[in-house]
């Protein structure tokens, strides 16, 4: 089998599945948590039927998955890429889950997902398929139930319009229904950098406790998104060395590092009008060399951060990986049979469902907000995702301490404990069992 092709036979959900088993073995979860988070709760496909520009009506397969509520209403970003699947979706939702749960949020998990291309798409045409995708989901999403937000592909304006076309249908306001909307519409100050500012809480922390100096260390970011250019703007800001950026086409890199401010500058001035999308790339700008996406992960570095996709780290190139801390800003981008081998290796993953939960964080922060009719300072709103960072990444820190566990197995265990902690306010075997 080449490379690719194990790449595309993976199956992203039964990978987040047997990585789940493997860790709630090691950590000794009850089999009453695990066995709740063997399936979600629900999964609804659709097929939106969208006028294009030239008349014709195209169709795209949609889904939204509901993981698990135990915690609270589900909650996870809705994602456009062709390589959406259901089961990608799934293993999404269900991280998303985990992650809820690491940092302490009253919500579950959920994801949602569209089949597209948008790069090939209109504004117009992105803005009815999105309205699409509501019309579709609007009886299996809700403020109480399942709250959407942006994630890959994704924006701002775009929750502008699906928030819109909820309201229409409910013939109420409901800005609760979804987060990472417009600020003007109810949404969050910060929101836009949460992602990458939580990742920059992690980072600061971990460097701590290894005692790295941010002017010696030098960082390699894949995928110079909402999450990417935001986590290397805050390092660079402190100090850290970013010599390398990718994005979709293509990835640079500078032994002298980058000004991530005026890359992202140049990135924006590329296109003709700062649009839904930006179709320039990092490729064609400042002095740099150019390598590719593969080459940038396999970089001499201090930290890689994969921020882009998942699966990026597997079987065919871990041996090549040489950076000694992976930070996991993406959802998934290591995969779990390869978590072993990079402990072996003595390097140190800091785990997704940890490391991103900035972005879910600041969505909860816009929710409260919403249903109070408040708004916060963006002062505000950078302390209490502070508070909720640190005091999330205290947590797992201390149970890879005290149980000598990575810090993904760390994140696991936590996130396991509050859910069995949930499920069993509702009676376990044992409690039935010892009452029957
Ligand atoms: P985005 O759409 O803003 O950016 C994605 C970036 O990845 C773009 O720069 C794109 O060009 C680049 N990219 C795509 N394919 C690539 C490839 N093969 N190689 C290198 N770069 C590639 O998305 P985002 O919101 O920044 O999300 C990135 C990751 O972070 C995803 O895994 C997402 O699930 C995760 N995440 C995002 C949020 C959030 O709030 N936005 C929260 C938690 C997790």
């Amino acid at each position: 089998m080449s490379d690719t092709e194990s790449k595309e036979n993976l199956d992203v959900y039964e990978g987040a599945l047997a990585r789940l088993g493997r860790i709630a073995e090691e950590v000794h979860a009850p089999a009453e948590v695990c066995e709740a988070l063997q399936q979600p709760k629900a999964v609804l496909a659709a097929t939106l039927p969208v006028r294009m520009d030239d008349g014709a009506t195209r169709y795209f397969d949609a889904y939204r998955c509901r993981y698990n509520d135990i915690l609270g209403p589900t909650k996870g970003g809705i994602r456009y890429h062709p390589a959406v699947t259901v089961a990608e979706v799934k293993a999404l939702a269900l991280w998303m889950t985990l992650k809820c749960a690491v940092v302490g949020l009253p919500y579950g998990g959920g994801k949602g997902g569209v089949v597209v291309d948008p790069k090939k798409l209109s504004r117009m045409e992105i803005e009815r398929l999105s309205r699409a995708y509501v019309r579709a989901m609007a009886d299996f999403i809700g403020p109480d139930t399942d709250i959407p937000a942006p994630d890959v592909y994704t924006n701002a304006r775009i929750m502008g319009w699906m928030v819109d076309e909820y309201q229409v249908i409910m013939r109420r306001r409901a800005p609760d229904v979804i987060t990472g909307k417009p600020v003007i519409v109810g949404g969050s100050h910060g929101r836009d950098e949460a992602t990458g500012r939580g990742a920059y809480i992690v980072i600061r922390e971990l460097a701590k406790r290894r005692k790295m100096k941010p002017d010696k260390t030098r960082v390699a970011v894949q995928g110079f998104g909402n999450a990417g250019y935001n986590v290397a703007k805050l390092l660079q800001d402190d100090g850290y060395r970013i010599v390398a950026v990718s994005d979709s086409k293509g990835a640079i890199f500078s032994e002298e590092g980058f000004d991530v401010e005026s890359l992202f500058h140049q990135k924006q001035e590329t296109r003709e009008l700062k649009g839904v999308y930006c179709e320039g790339s990092v490729c064609q700008m400042v002095d740099h060399d150019k390598i590719t996406n593969e080459e940038l992960l396999e970089l001499d570095v201090d930290i890689l951060v994969p921020a882009a996709l998942e699966s990026v780290i597997g079987t065919w190139n871990v041996d090549r990986i040489r950076a000694p801390v992976v930070v996991e800003v993406a959802n998934g981008p290591v995969n779990g049979d390869v978590d072993e081998t990079l402990r072996e290796r003595g390097v140190i993953v800091a785990p997704d469902i940890l490391t991103n939960a900035g972005g879910v964080t600041v969505s909860y922060f816009e929710w409260v907000q919403n249903r109070q009719g408040d708004q916060w300072s963006v002062e505000k709103v950078r302390d209490r995702l502070e508070e909720t960072m640190t005091s999330a990444f205290d947590a797992v820190w201390s149970a890879a301490e005290e149980r000598s566990l990575s810090l993904r197995s760390a994140a696991y265990a936590v996130a396991l404990d509050r859910i069995g902690e949930a499920l069993a306010t509702q009676g376990t075997r044992e409690f039935f069992q010892d009452g029957r």
